[in-house]
């Protein structure tokens, strides 16, 4: 399985959990943007944690 896309939904509280967890990826400023990487696939992990740990669950992503 490969990440081919992350997103986030409405909802974003700003919480700032996933930038805590991973700072290449998530971005939080009144909401959360997703960075524009080359290869999603090095924080694979980081991404997944993130997902989890989000609590309004809304960090989407894609696998393929
Ligand atoms: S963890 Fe979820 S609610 Fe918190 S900033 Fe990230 S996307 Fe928004």
């Amino acid at each position: 399985m490969a990440i081919t896309k992350v997103w986030i939904d409405e909802g974003c509280t700003a919480c700032c959990i996933c930038e805590e967890i991973c700072p290449e990826i998530f971005k939080v400023t009144d909401e959360c943007h997703v960075q524009v990487v080359p290869d999603l696939n090095k924080f694979e992990s980081a991404i997944h944690d993130a997902v989890e740990s989000c609590p309004v669950e809304v960090i989407k992503i894609v696998e393929v």
